[in-house]
């Protein structure tokens, strides 16, 4: 896609500092990191978003990642690392080109996760069945 940041940088058009590629996926440190070696694994291929990316390539992005985001980590200096995907607007995602954070991650290192709260009521059981009836039109359209 012409207009896209990451296509840019699959082409060399944009510069980045690559860790990692091959013939279907580029690694790259992200430009404004939340932890140093904070980076951002994609496919070649321009996807928008998650749910428009083809499981087979889900599944080799996220097989990937099981072999580098343990060695981005250590590269960095840490044996943990958050994965992060920020899927639509509502959710963060700035950049339409399917992609996946690794954040290396160290303790006491000041980060914060995102907040939890509890459930009122019904409202547990009330957005399980929900999602459970969406899982199930989900899979039927599919058959
Ligand atoms: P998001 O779409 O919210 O998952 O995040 C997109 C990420 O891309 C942000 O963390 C940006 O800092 C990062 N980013 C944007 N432009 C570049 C670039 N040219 N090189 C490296 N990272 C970038
Ligand atoms: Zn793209």
């Amino acid at each position: 896609m012409s207009d896209c940041i990451f296509c840019k940088i699959i082409s060399g058009d944009i510069p980045a500092t690559k860790v990692y590629e091959d013939a279907g996926f580029l690694a790259f440190l992200d430009i404004h990191p939340v932890s140093p070696g904070h980076t951002l694994v994609i496919p070649k291929q321009h996807y928008d978003r998650f749910e428009t990316t083809p499981p087979e390539v889900v599944a080799e992005l996220y097989k990937l990642l099981r072999s580098i985001a343990v060695s981005i980590a250590a590269g960095a200096g840490a044996d943990a690392f958050n994965l992060g995907v920020n899927n639509g607007p509502a959710a963060g995602q700035v950049i339409f080109h399917t992609h996946v954070h690794v954040i290396p991650r160290k303790p006491k290192d000041g980060l914060e996760s995102w907040g939890s709260r509890d459930y009122e009521g019904t409202e547990m059981d009330e957005v399980a069945k929900k999602i459970r009836a969406a899982i199930k039109q989900s899979a039927a359209s599919r058959e």
